[in-house]
């Protein structure tokens, strides 16, 4: 079974949103589990203190790397162990493919101005952020990862084919849905949908596909791998 660990100081926010819907549904049905991890159970002074003021001096605190590495040790081996930080490698879909396929992950959720960096080194945490800018905690940003992981775990998509059609799946953006009624306001579905040519459609797709991508995200569009045999549009 895929087993997420959550590190935070906020663990009342779990499963929250991944408590339902498809994701919560899995869980019930234990295709996953989660477990949320208390950071502040790892202090050991009376205050249950967890962060303390950065070397240096400047504003805000910073979390203490004693307390944070006593918490992912209890976390156990054998998982990946990750940082949700702005300053990370910003998440793919390609990486979270190869994390659904491994045993799952032991997620630290940072507050304040982030985390002590020598428990960063100490414990190999690889940084990862959700997109360039700055949430006030890494909790929404694991959310946003172990939903990502859920969602392609065997026997959680209701139908399987689909995720190999999605944006990314391969380079690029998916192409537009439509569904009835076959008129909305004056806007007909693009009639080759209701054509019943099935090759007629998946050429529509891919080429609306590519438009999407060129226009949108050209950074996608210029770093996407060609395969042989495959037209670039
Ligand atoms: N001072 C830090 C920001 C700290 S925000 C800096 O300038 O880099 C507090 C916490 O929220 C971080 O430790 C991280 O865990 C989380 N966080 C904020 N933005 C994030 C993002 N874009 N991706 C992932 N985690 C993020």
């Amino acid at each position: 079974m895929w087993r997420a660990s959550v590190l935070s100081i906020f663990p009342e926010m779990f499963p929250g949103p991944l408590g339902l819907s498809l994701a919560g549904k899995a869980l019930a049905n234990g295709l996953w589990s989660l477990e949320a991890i208390d950071i502040r159970d790892f202090a050991t002074d009376r205050h249950r203190s967890v962060d303390d003021t950065p070397a240096g001096g400047g504003p805000g605190m910073v979390m203490k790397a004693d307390v944070l590495a006593r918490a992912i040790d209890a976390a156990g081996n054998g998982r990946e162990r990750l940082l949700m930080s702005p300053r990370g490698t910003p998440l793919t879909q390609a990486r979270v493919a190869t994390l659904a396929a491994g045993p799952g992950a032991v997620v630290v959720c940072g507050r304040f101005e982030g985390v002590d960096e020598r428990v960063i080194e100490a414990r190999g945490l690889e940084e990862i952020s959700v997109g360039d800018y700055v949430l006030s905690g890494g909790e929404i940003a694991a959310m946003a990862l172990i939903d990502a992981c859920v969602r392609l775990l065997p026997g959680v998509m209701g139908a399987p084919a689909s995720t190999g059609e999605e944006s990314f799946a391969a380079g690029l953006l998916e192409y537009p849905q439509y569904t009835r009624p076959p008129l909305f306001e004056g806007r007909p579905i693009p009639p080759v949908l209701l054509s019943g040519d099935h090759g007629k459609v998946a050429a529509f797709r891919r080429a609306e596909a590519e438009r999407l991508t060129r226009e949108r995200r050209p950074d996608l569009w210029a770093s996407r791998q060609v395969k042989p045999g495959q037209t670039t549009g």
